[in-house]
């Protein structure tokens, strides 16, 4: 009897100690950068490249990994939910576990996202988003990569929301159909506003283009690496080589000549002379499924 409570004691003595390790390791493991998931262990490679040697701007920037459309695409076809509620499977983060939909296994759905998803990665409202599969396409080209980031890191930096949304309405004015009344008319100017709409993304998504490649090279990748990557990706995902009035990117052929013409005359040490280095540091949250890059101010 005395023996069991001189180790109660010992076991109530030690209580805070085990209580503090078992706090340590879960922090560590929602928290420490060592402990990523490889795909955020990529992205921070690259970034911390990046950031050597261009200026990234003075805000957080999230990086999030999340499942991709496939998810979406699937989850509608399964009848899973409602068209208009599917996006929400594309955000899904593809490291936790979920129950079953209707019988289905999301992270079955997860898996076959990871093969099937292909390269997707967009820039929103301060987050740059990439599906896992991004990484599993590009594979070893690292150096792909870092041009798909360059480029959505671009679309951050250089947001030019403003400045198209001003050029959208003085090309509006210049076409005479801004004050329209009738059915038809407003009808009429709705269409206009979303072809212009698509040209002005279209010139957005040729200077990301440049933008982004301008980066690379900065950061000591070779200057055709990024024209390189828009071979691959447009093979990869079968993307339209001719550019359409309807789309928000420009055909391939269109957004090669743009980049080469661009780049060819892009003078890299220029730029590194007058280049000041700055701090940074990372912030990971598995909870969240997120990296944050911070500039130190
Ligand atoms: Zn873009």
């Amino acid at each position: 009897m005395e023996k069991q409570k001189s180790i109660y004691k010992k076991l109530i003595k030690f209580l805070p100690i085990f209580l503090f390790l078992i706090f340590t390791a879960n922090y560590l493991r929602n928290n420490s950068t060592f402990l990523m998931p490889k795909e955020y262990k990529t992205i921070k490679k690259l970034v911390n490249q990046i950031a050597s040697k261009n200026y990234l701007g003075n805000k957080e920037i999230i990086f999030s990994v999340s499942s991709g459309s496939y998810m979406s695409w699937n989850a509608k076809d399964l009848d899973l939910c409602k068209a208009e509620e599917c996006w929400y499977y594309n955000n899904l983060n593809p490291y936790k576990k979920y129950k079953n939909v209707k019988g289905i296994s999301i992270n079955e759905l997860g898996n076959q996202a990871y093969l099937y998803g292909g390269i997707e990665a967009y820039a929103w409202k301060g987050v740059v988003w990439l599906s896992r599969s991004t990484f599993r396409s590009y594979g070893e080209k690292i150096d792909y990569l870092a041009c798909t980031i360059g480029h959505e890191l671009a679309h951050i930096i250089f947001n030019d929301h403003i400045n198209n949304s001003i050029k959208l309405s003085e090309k509006l004015k210049n076409l005479g159909i801004e004050n329209n009344n009738s059915h038809n008319q407003e009808k009429e100017k709705n269409n206009k506003k979303e072809i212009l709409e698509k040209e002005l993304t279209r010139e957005s998504e040729k200077k990301a283009d440049f933008k982004g490649a301008k980066m690379i090279v900065n950061a000591g990748f070779a200057k055709n690496t990024c024209l390189k990557e828009l071979k691959f990706l447009t093979q990869f995902e079968k993307l339209e080589t001719e550019t359409s009035r309807e789309s928000t990117h420009p055909g391939y052929l269109e957004r090669y000549e743009s980049l080469e013409k661009s780049i060819e005359n892009y003078e890299k040490d220029f730029y590194l002379k007058s280049f000041k280095s700055y701090k940074w540091r990372w912030q990971y949250n598995r909870k969240m499924n997120t990296l944050t890059f911070l500039p130190i101010k």
